[in-house]
């Protein structure tokens, strides 16, 4: 086989070097780790932002570190692109495939590598699903903090792609505050070790560069997470207001109190009532908007924070406050508020915005959120993640309507335009993928995205580790 392969090269050439890359991994992979025909590669073509589909050239389906370094270095010597894989649940069509690209998808590597509860931290193959690191270790009294809705099926190399949050993030921080190394394989089949089991590492912090890194700068393949201890007790207790801006403040003004709860959940009239008819929970439906607030610790210590808590809140003109009685409560509470995309998905179609704002302007940006809807003539459920000032406005709209997707999208790039402007950020944890790529120039000035296209490339100087995310596709330096 020659040196390149050219994918511009007339379509009978590039068929029989589609073959030929097809063969080659063949001799490096057993057949039940190899996807390539057209019909086994479907559930591999989108992600879950669906807008976009494409099948990719094939599907590597790794057990070790060895064979994702041999898939690589193949890909490498022959500039094949490929695009890193954990369970497909990006928001943000971080892993959507493109058609000249093999996929590596590490759901085969899902073993608990060891669980070291003295230390208080686990090590695991990429791809674990973040849930089976808590439901590993719940006996003992501990868990895994970063807890994305989508836990039960993602995996943790894809939360490390992404540097997932979740509703419990407020106090103990997203996957970067708990991640502390990773074992990852570079494009050229190099494989690095980035930190370790102790808590920091001398040099520069590579590992916070790979958290957040999009499936750009290597395969990861083993992690080092660590463990928290269970607190005594926990609380979640809900919060009714009238209008969303008094919901909005209210979170402003206790995390400007310094009280830190562990989660401070936001949801709308039209996300109360999803959640409510899906799951059921118990939400009050006579109010605007809702505040989840969790407590946690002894009874005393969850007495004194709700009793300020409830100060502020009565300030903001609460109309509705329901501490939780039972276990069983606190899990349907969470049940509602987890499953708040699913719920949404039976009623409409919808396209899901990240985006972040400084706290003092989560109202201001839930009014303008509204009007932008307004503008657009179309309908928005909020559900989000108040505390860290992470938005999710869930735009609502009909699929089947070409205009209609259309200006859901316009409205959606609205909104991220909006938070950037308020002085936030196009992401809280959903990444840029595909969908925000072009909107980067919007957040950075050239010479800020230059830096990043260089350290990116510092890794991968030819651009084959998922090359069409994260940076716009006009003037990427070195690609
Ligand atoms: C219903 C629902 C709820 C969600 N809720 C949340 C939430 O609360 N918080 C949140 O943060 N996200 C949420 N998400 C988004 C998504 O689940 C996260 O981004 C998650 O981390 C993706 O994990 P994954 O295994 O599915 O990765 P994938 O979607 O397969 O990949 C995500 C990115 O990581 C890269 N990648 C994957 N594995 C590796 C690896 N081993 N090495 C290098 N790169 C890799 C990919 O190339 C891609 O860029 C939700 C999604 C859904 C569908």
């Amino acid at each position: 086989m020659s040196d390149t392969i050219s994918f511009l090269a007339p379509r009978a050439d590039v068929l029989a070097r589609r073959r030929q890359i097809v063969e080659d991994l063949a001799d490096l992979l057993p057949p039940e780790c190899l996807v390539h025909e057209a019909r086994e590669l479907m559930p591999f073509e989108t992600d879950a932002f669906v807008s976009y589909r494409r099948l990719p050239l094939a599907v590597a389906l790794p057990r070790t570190t060895a064979e994702v370094a041999a898939v690589l270095k193949y890909c490498h010597r022959y500039g094949v692109p490929v695009v890193p894989r954990g369970a497909g649940t990006s928001l943000s069509g971080g892993a959507i495939p493109q058609e000249d690209a093999v996929v590596v998808c590490v759901s085969k590597m899902n073993r608990i590598i060891e669980i070291d509860l003295f230390n208080r931290l686990a090590m695991v193959e990429a791809g674990v699903t973040n849930l089976h690191i808590s439901e590993s270790v719940s006996a003992d009294g501990f868990f895994y903090a970063p807890d994305p809705s989508s836990q039960l099926a993602c995996t943790i190399g894809g939360n490390i792609g992404m540097n997932s949050g979740g509703a419990h993030c407020l106090k103990y921080g997203v996957t970067t505050n708990n991640l502390l190394g990773v074992r990852m394989v570079l494009m050229d089949g190099t494989i690095i070790d980035l930190g370790g089991k102790a808590l920091d590492a001398g040099g520069y912090d590579l590992l916070g560069l790979v958290c957040g890194h999009e499936g750009q700068l290597g395969i990861v393949t083993e992690a080092t997470v660590r463990l928290i201890a269970k607190p005594e007790g926990a609380r979640p207790v809900l919060f009714g207001f009238d209008t969303s801006e008094e919901a909005g403040s209210c979170v402003a003004d206790v995390i400007a109190s310094g009280i830190i709860p562990v989660a401070i959940e936001f949801m709308d009239k039209p996300a109360i009532e999803i959640c409510e008819a899906f799951a059921k929970a118990g939400y009050p439906l006579d109010v605007g908007a809702l505040l989840i607030v969790e407590v946690e610790g002894s009874e005393a210590e969850m007495d004194d924070m709700l009793g300020d808590i409830v100060a502020i809140a009565r300030r903001h003109g609460v109309k509705t406050v329901r501490e939780c009685q039972s276990a069983t409560e606190a899990a349907l509470i969470w049940k509602g508020r987890k499953s708040a995309f699913g719920a949404t998905g039976r009623i409409a179609d919808y396209i899901c915005m990240d985006g972040t704002v400084p706290l003092s302007q989560l109202s201001y940006v839930l009014k303008k959120t509204g009007e932008i809807i307004d503008g657009y003539g179309l309908r928005v459920a909020n559900v989000f993640h108040a505390g860290d000032g992470n938005m999710h406005p869930l735009i609502l709209f009909n699929a089947n309507d070409p205009e209609d997707a259309a200006r859901a999208e316009a409205a959606g790039m609205d909104i991220l335009k909006l938070c950037v402007d308020v002085g936030g950020c196009l992401t809280g944890e959903h990444g840029v993928g595909i969908e925000k790529r072009d909107l980067m120039r919007h957040q950075y000035a050239e010479a800020d995205l230059a830096q990043q296209m260089a350290a990116r490339a510092a890794f991968d100087p030819g651009w084959l580790l998922n090359p069409s995310k994260v940076f716009p596709l006009e003037g990427r330096a070195g690609a």
